[in-house]
């Protein structure tokens, strides 16, 4: 066992895919009880089965929800409390990137970025803030390197989540000591979104395995490839975990050597 959780309750946003359910996957294998959500009702039900058939139904639980919908994420914080009446770790994690320059970002486009970067942080942080409290817990937010490196053809995801460090630095020093508020900064993890748009590149005969080695050498990533999901969920683990116990308002580059800045 990688991580002591044994005895804790686990929250992860996004669980039903990537990096949150890579992050699911070993916070149970580390003796956690575990709640995830995802919006998509059908994947989260068939996650949900393979992980109680894997783990146990009693250390499962999820909810189809999406994070920017405040009744539905203080439902899910009510229901976490009925059924265990704790929270140790909050894994903000749910979420997408969006690719456009300024020229083609739209007001609603940005709002709408604004509104899942942000709430997406702020929605859940609040909903399970009492019961992080009560247990001296942790929250660890999945962010990107675009947050310090922006690129122009992501300029409002970028700008959005520089947005959401700031956030997070404050609520370390608002929720301290009783709760730890650290940060993963993602390069590129070859989970759902690369997947996606490996389905849709331009020549189909080429694999998975030669556009993901092109595009870590276009990208200039020293360790030469994407990282996997389980490498973003092992940083997860450490930073939520009671060895990383005065680690707080930090965030841990997940990058293959990506970040430029110092
Ligand atoms: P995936 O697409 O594989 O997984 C995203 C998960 O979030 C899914 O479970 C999805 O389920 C869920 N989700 C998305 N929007 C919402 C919402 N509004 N409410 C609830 N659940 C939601 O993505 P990754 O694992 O690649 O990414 C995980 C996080 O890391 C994301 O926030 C992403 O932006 C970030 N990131 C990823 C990088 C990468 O290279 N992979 C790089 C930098 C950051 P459903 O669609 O059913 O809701």
């Amino acid at each position: 066992m990688a991580y002591d959780y044994n005895g804790a309750v686990a929250v992860v946003t996004g669980g039903s895919s990537g990096v949150g359910l890579a992050a699911v996957r070993l916070l149970l294998e580390s003796g956690a009880r575990v709640a995830f959500c995802a919006r998509n009702e059908g994947r989260l039900n068939d996650v949900t089965q393979v992980l109680a058939r894997d783990f146990g139904e009693q250390n499962v639980m999820s909810m189809a929800l999406s994070v920017l919908d405040e009744v539905h994420v203080d439902g899910f914080a009510d229901a976490v409390r009925d059924r265990w009446n704790r929270c140790d770790l909050l894994v903000n994690n749910a979420g997408q990137g969006r690719i456009s320059t300024f020229a083609d970002t739209t007001n609603d486009d940005w709002r709408a970025e604004y509104e899942l970067k942000l709430f997406s942080q702020i929605l859940p942080t609040r909903a399970f803030l009492p019961m992080l409290r009560v247990s001296k817990g942790a929250i660890v937010a999945v962010n990107s390197l675009l947050a310090y490196q922006p690129e122009p053809h992501m300029v409002c995801t970028s700008s959005a989540r520089a947005g959401v460090q700031n956030l997070l630095k404050s609520l370390s020093v608002e929720f301290a000591p009783e709760v730890r508020v650290n940060s993963v900064l993602l390069g590129l993890i070859g989970s759902g979104q690369w997947s996606r748009r490996f389905a849709e590149r331009e020549d189909q005969s080429v694999s998975r395995e030669e556009w993901y080695g092109e595009l870590a050498r276009k990208k200039g990533i020293p360790l030469g490839r994407l990282g996997d999901a389980q490498e973003a969920a092992h940083a997860i683990a450490f930073l939520g975990s009671k060895s990383a116990s005065y680690i707080t308002g930090a965030q841990l580059e997940v990058s293959g050597g990506l970040a430029r800045h110092i």
